[in-house]
């Protein structure tokens, strides 16, 4: 769908009509309608503005929430089954 409107007029208070050529006019002004482009080149620089501020915090939004169901092992003693292994071969040497 291609979207057409008018550059001098409010668009709150535009209305389109068709010329005795053919092509739309303005209901207001008269002017032709100037075709809307689907995603203009402000849109595309505003996205990678705002997701630059929102990425981050989203992506730390996440960990948080993650670390809150999930919490991380705290664990920082050596497995057991480990020390036992190393007891084992000190005590052959010995
Ligand atoms: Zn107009």
């Amino acid at each position: 769908m291609v979207l057409y409107y008018c550059p001098y007029c409010n668009p709150k208070y535009q209305f389109k009509t068709q010329s005795s050529k053919g092509t739309l006019i303005c209901g207001l002004c008269g002017e032709d309608l100037v075709k809307k482009p689907f995603i203009r080149l402000n849109q595309i620089i505003a996205l990678v503005a705002a997701s630059t501020l929102l990425l981050p915090l989203i992506y730390n939004f996440i960990f948080l929430i993650k670390n809150q169901i999930n919490p991380p092992n705290k664990k920082y003693q050596a497995n057991s089954r480990l020390m036992i292994g190393i007891k084992d071969k000190i005590n052959k040497i010995n």
